[in-house]
């Protein structure tokens, strides 16, 4: 059978207008300056971690997700255990599912990808800082020739639905699905209750970019080893959700049982006392929600 020549952008350059290297030649503008956001408090956070003990762990096993509660105030550490393999991470505010990671707005506000001193922010109405990342051991990475980079908040999730639409297959451990089994386990309801609060997730460890030609979506080979972690204040109570994507390292392929997958270590620890100073859960965003009414 013939395969159709791939789809890549239509760029039609016979419709050019005259001034089009001039109107190409703009410079951009960041559309968030983020010198304005708050910035979260490192140093006293920091402090307060050098005195936290563990309260708990979850292993999540390769090509499954699980479940794990962070009170504000406590951190979690996610990290690579046996080897390279990547995350997709969802949060709600454990009090109230509605509030929950907003990944365009975090993209929008830090970039494609973040790193320490860089934040999840929960969706609208809410918009305020859900967990705040304090330490990144694949912070040196930064951006690589290709344009990619790691932790990124572009790409989705892994889900059954693309990869029928792709492939026509029926494939059960993708990360929506992984995430939707461990809500439903943890909340103890249905998978189609649990279904609708599965989002757009942080993506973990994932190392990804846009083509430069034709600005599709990428992923290459992670490189996180064994001992590399990423690790977050809870800034509310924080209800997560980490899959251990069935891609594993995501250098060939995911949705399949193909690539071989590890498991990911979530651990939370508690800081001693008064240890935060001042530190308090940040308010709900203050837009007064009358939209012009
Ligand atoms: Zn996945």
């Amino acid at each position: 059978m013939n395969k159709p020549a791939p789809q890549t952008a239509n760029y039609n350059s016979a419709d050019a207008p005259a001034d089009a290297s001039a109107r190409r030649a703009v410079p951009p503008v960041i559309c968030y300056p983020n010198d304005s956001l708050p910035v979260a408090d490192l140093e006293t956070y920091r402090k307060a971690r050098g005195t936290a003990v563990k309260t708990g762990e979850v292993l999540v096993p390769a090509r499954d997700a699980a479940c794990f509660e962070v009170p504000a105030g406590h951190f979690f550490r996610i990290s690579s255990v046996e080897g390279p393999q990547v995350g997709d991470l969802n949060l709600w505010n454990k009090n109230d599912l509605a509030e929950r990671f907003y990944s365009g707005k975090s993209r929008a506000l830090h970039g494609t990808h973040i790193t320490t001193g860089e934040r999840m922010w929960t969706s609208f109405p809410y918009l305020r800082p859900m967990a705040t990342i304090i330490h990144d051991t694949l912070g040196w990475y930064g951006i690589d020739d290709f344009g990619g980079s790691v932790h990124d908040v572009i790409g989705t999730r892994c889900d059954p639905y693309t990869g029928n639409l792709l492939a026509g297959n029926q494939y059960h451990y993708c990360c929506h699905s992984n995430l939707t089994r461990a809500l439903a386990d943890h909340l103890g309801v249905s998978l189609a209750e649990a279904e609708p609060h599965v989002h757009d997730v942080l993506n973990v460890f994932m190392c990804t970019g846009f083509t430069r030609d034709t600005g599709q979506y990428f992923m290459k080979a992670s490189p996180v080893r064994p001992g590399d972690y990423l690790e977050f204040f809870a800034e509310i109570d924080l209800l997560g959700a980490l899959s251990a994507c069935p891609g594993g390292d995501c250098s060939s392929e995911h949705s399949s049982d193909t690539a071989s997958c590890h498991p990911l270590l979530v651990e939370m620890f508690a800081p001693e006392a008064g240890t935060l100073k001042d530190w308090i859960s940040p308010p709900v965003n203050q837009y007064d929600g009358s939209h012009g009414r």
